[in-house]
């Protein structure tokens, strides 16, 4: 008998205590768990919803304090499932208030006679599977416990709210009050003394209308935080129109965006802009009034890289300056513990003015902390306030603190969730845990969730869920579970999602650091709602990857495997790559790959601005190189790093690889002088080593007339440049000089066999492919000359060469005899060190500003180049450098002696 037909019933259980049997069990009835009632009772499941609440709304029933308002637009936070719905219902404002969200939620429920399976003022106290009957137990405070098939948990990410850790709450003789649990019925402050304790997105919005009721009311903040006008009123009307004028179009880009909301990608990074185009836009985004915009319209780097976000800060510090008329509570009211945006930004109306009013007093805890609350008051470490009111705003326990509150969750052989996730929640896509069959989360820690617009995470998961139960239903499986090899690979990506965005670098409910104790560490998913259905959907279609399925009468199915093994930017990159339908690069001709990688290079950003870039040329062998040289903004002379470009000794120029010479020159602190060697076909084997040497020579004999420390220089290189480099220290060395003191080998050609592992697992698809490695070395050298080492200088003699960095990546045909080289070099007694990059590709490092996640390891780099040349590490250890997750911490392979 198929699940969906068990009609929900009820039975008695062996304790004597009623329980209702369904398929599925639902626990929330916010946005998340309507929907989701909505969608299975349509395809056919018997399910009940649960809610603590007395009514439908979820956030929206609870959260009724003054001022209480979404903060997404309301044309983009509204269900979508259903057009007819959409047109059924006019938002009255750009963002609705609380009653009216409510209101919304209820015609919903009443539009699709939600309600008669919903079980109102209902806890669901404890969850335990079943194991021999493959099912959940549900425990609730009120009527029947609940038995189902599966059990889902919609209990809201902002659900739980945080009690107060002050002393002496119970003793305060006032009236009390919480923004999160608010009374339905009206509270009257008019004439009043009132504390608000607590500056996030409630007590933002709460604060001026209680100020403009009170008779006095002190504001007590521990960490201020970045609010921005809303500027509310009438939906704006281009947004109404780009949703009137192609609705689906509208909600499904906002699927595929970075939030939710469909805002187009910035391109521009803050160094690419003037101040002025830079305070214009600014300006802009400020009088728009959308925290989506202010969030990703201004700048690219402004979310991804701390100088880009500082200017953003700073901007809005200088509104709040203007804004406040008292310096001091204009200092106190300046966020400058966290990057804008890595803390939950706000939307006010008329918030900071606010403590223009005379009734209105901030109070910063970080000068004077609570002591404690008494009958009367507040005491400060400095003063006593005499309140009749205080109101907490002191946020929830926030992703987590509502599914923890259902304790325990027993899963599979008798283990409870809360150990499961005592270091921290464990998920597969936040949406499963592995050990607990038949669970699923609703926008739990994993998924983008909080770092969205919600309606459209929490659309995207319920159909995710509801797609899955029934295809499991038509193939007969009845139970589905996450393996622990899949989330763990899901951990890390989240890991290395987290080293995308600045969301790390705050201590915030994001992070778990506003609840004393709880486990630290990001826990929504920060790659982005777009990438995350990218995924969800890959999961679906390469047969549940990461997920067993069983059932009675079929044979078990377990595709185990990590979804995502590529770092997100890269995935991404790739993926963009593969949408634009490339052609091949060898399928173009000499001329033709060159003119399409100029083009392809013209589209990139042009790299930070370091002291100084000079064009010139040096003598090669055969008559004038062309060269560039960065310097560095600091005074000289800088030790010089002569460098050697990409490109398979066919392409490229002294110029190709400029955000990478830019970067490293700023990083290291080192001039970097990028050589313009002649290329294959024309000039073949030896032509690119030769000039490699020579060019190395000609700099480390004129390192004074370029500004650079005399004595040794360095050498470096990527893919055939790193090729030269490494030829050029076997050179230097058999040659009688010029003293190389260091090599640094991104991605090395460094052999002509084509049947190492690397070339085999990543011969397509990783930008860098075997057909293309065949095309650079056909044009470059003739079969016999192959196994010279000034091609191949794994087969050449490796004593007495300079210490080395050997950066391989896992994805690129070349890793393997990277790595050949760096032991070879080992054995021959050479100090190396090896960063093997974890999920890079050939192009990660090179894609400066667009690879983000390659920041940690360039940081590396730069600080094994200043290492060889004696200078101090601590100019390296810039952004992320120590903060490296993206690749497998440095091998450091001493010298033999
Ligand atoms: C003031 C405020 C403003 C917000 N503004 C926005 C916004 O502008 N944009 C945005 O995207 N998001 C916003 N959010 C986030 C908001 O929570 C989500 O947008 C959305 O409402 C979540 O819906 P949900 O159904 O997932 O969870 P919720 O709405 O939180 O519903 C969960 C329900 O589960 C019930 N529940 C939990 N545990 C149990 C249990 N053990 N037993 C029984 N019932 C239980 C709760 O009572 C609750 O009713 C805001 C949140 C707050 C607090």
């Amino acid at each position: 008998m198929p699940e969906a037909t068990v009609a929900t019933r009820a039975s008695e259980a062996t304790s004597g205590r009623t329980v209702q049997q369904v398929d599925v069990a639902v626990v929330g009835a916010g946005f998340a768990g309507l929907y989701l009632l909505h969608r299975l009772r349509k395809a056919g499941f018997a399910t009940v919803v649960l809610d603590e609440a007395n009514d439908v709304g979820g956030t929206w029933y609870w959260n009724r304090y003054p001022g209480a308002r979404c903060d997404i637009q309301t044309v983009d936070y509204s269900y979508t499932f259903d057009p007819e719905l959409e047109s059924a219902w006019t938002w009255s404002e750009k963002y609705a208030t609380q009653p009216e969200i409510l209101r919304y939620l209820g015609f919903v429920a009443d539009r699709y006679d939600l309600r008669r399976d919903i079980r109102f003022g209902t806890r669901v106290k404890e969850a335990t599977w079943d194991e021999a009957a493959e099912r959940w137990l549900l425990a609730t405070d009120n009527g029947a416990n609940v038995s189902c098939r599966f059990y889902i948990m919609a209990t809201g990410c902002l659900s739980a709210p945080k009690p107060p850790e002050i002393a002496g709450v119970g003793d305060f003789r006032g009236e009390v009050y919480f923004t999160g649990r608010w009374p339905h019925q009206e509270v009257n402050l008019v004439g009043k003394r009132v504390a608000v304790i607590g500056t996030g997105s409630s007590g933002i919005q709460a604060i001026p209308l209680i100020a403009e009721q009170a008779a006095h009311l002190t504001v007590f903040q521990r960490t201020p935080n970045f609010a921005l006008p809303a500027h509310n009123g009438p939906a704006p009307s281009d947004r109404v129109a780009m949703l009137e004028g192609n609705r689906a179009g509208y909600r499904e880009q906002a699927r595929w965006s970075l939030a939710g909301v469909p805002w187009p990608q910035q391109t521009a990074v803050s160094w690419q802009l003037s101040d002025a185009e830079r305070r214009e836009r600014f300006e802009k985004a400020w009088a728009t009034g959308d925290l989506v915009c202010i969030l990703t319209q201004l700048w690219a780097d402004q979310g991804v890289d701390v100088d880009g976000n500082a200017l953003v800060a700073q901007l809005i510090r200088e509104k709040i300056r203007a804004i406040v008329t008292d310096p001091e509570t204009a200092a106190a009211l300046s966020p400058y513990d966290h990057p804008f945006g890595a803390k939950r930004p706000c939307l006010d109306t008329n918030y900071y003015a606010t403590y223009n009013r005379p009734n209105v007093t901030l109070v910063n805890l970080r000068q004077e902390p609570i002591k404690a609350i008494t009958a009367f008051g507040i005491t400060t470490s400095k003063r006593s306030f005499d309140l009749d009111v205080i109101v907490f705003a002191t946020g929830f326990d926030a992703m987590t603190g509502a599914i923890m509150a259902v304790h325990p969750i027993t899963g599979r052989g008798g283990k409870p969730l809360s150990s499961v996730w005592a270091e921290g929640p464990q998920t597969y896509l936040g949406l499963t845990v592995a050990g607990f069959p038949n669970l699923f989360m609703i926008t739990g820690p994993g998924s983008p969730s909080v770092l969205s617009n919600m309606i459209v995470s929490i659309e995207q998961h319920a159909d995710w869920v509801v797609d899955r139960l029934t295809a499991m239903r038509e193939a007969g499986f009845t139970t589905i579970e996450a393996t622990e090899r899949a989330q763990a690979g899901w951990a890390q990506h989240m890991a290395d999602c987290s080293t995308l965005t600045l969301h790390r670098l705050a201590n915030t409910w994001y992070t778990g650091a506003n609840v004393p104790g709880k486990a630290q560490g990001v826990m929504p998913y920060t790659g982005g709602v777009g990438p995350y259905r990218a995924i969800c959907n890959e999961v679906a279609s390469r047969g549940l990857l990461g997920f067993k399925l069983t059932g009675p009468n079929v044979p078990e199915q377990c595709n185990d495997g990590e979804i995502v093994r590529l770092q997100p930017d890269v995935r991404l990159v790739l993926n963009m790559l593969a949408d634009m339908k490339l052609p091949e690069i060898e399928s173009l001709g000499a001329a033709g790959a060159r003119a399409f990688v100029t083009m392809f290079n013209a589209g990139r950003p042009a790299g930070r601005p370091v002291g100084e870039v000079v064009d010139g040329t040096l003598p090669g062998t055969d008559g004038p190189l062309r060269y560039r040289l960065y310097r560095p903004a600091t005074a000289g002379p800088h030790p010089i790093v002569v460098y050697f470009h990409g490109g398979g000794w066919v392409l490229g120029d002294e110029q190709s690889d400029e955000p990478f010479c830019r970067d490293m020159c700023r990083r290291s602190g080192m001039i970097f002088v990028s050589v313009g060697y002649r290329h294959a076909p024309e000039h073949r084997f030896p032509t690119a080593a030769e000039d490699g040497y020579a060019a190395t020579r000609w700099v480390a004999e004129h390192a004074a007339e370029l500004g650079g420390t005399p004595g040794p220089v360095l050498v470096a290189g990527w893919s055939a440049g790193a090729n030269i480099a490494a030829v050029t220290c076997q050179l230097a060395r058999d040659r009688g000089g010029p003293p190389i003191a260091g090599q640094l080998l991104l991605c090395p050609v460094t052999d002509a066999t084509f049947d190492r592992r690397s070339y085999i697992d990543n011969a397509t698809g990783y930008f860098l492919t075997r057909p293309l490695m065949y095309w650079f070395w056909d044009l470059y050298c003739s079969p016999a000359d192959r196994t010279d080492p000034r091609v191949s200088p794994l087969r050449g003699k490796l004593e007495g060469l300079p210490p080395a960095f050997v950066v391989t990546c896992e994805f690129d045909p070349l890793r393997d005899e990277g790595v050949a080289y760096a032991e070879a070099l080992r054995v021959a007694g050479v100090p190396v060190e090896q960063l093997k990059a974890r999920g890079h590709i050939h192009t990660s490092f090179t894609m400066v500003d667009v690879v983000i996640t390659g920041v940690a390891g360039r940081a590396r780099m730069a600080d094994a180049l200043r290492r060889f040349a004696g200078l101090p590490q601590d100019m390296g250890k810039r952004e992320g450098a120590g903060s490296d997750r993206n690749a497998s911490p440095p091998e450091a392979i001493a010298a033999a002696e």
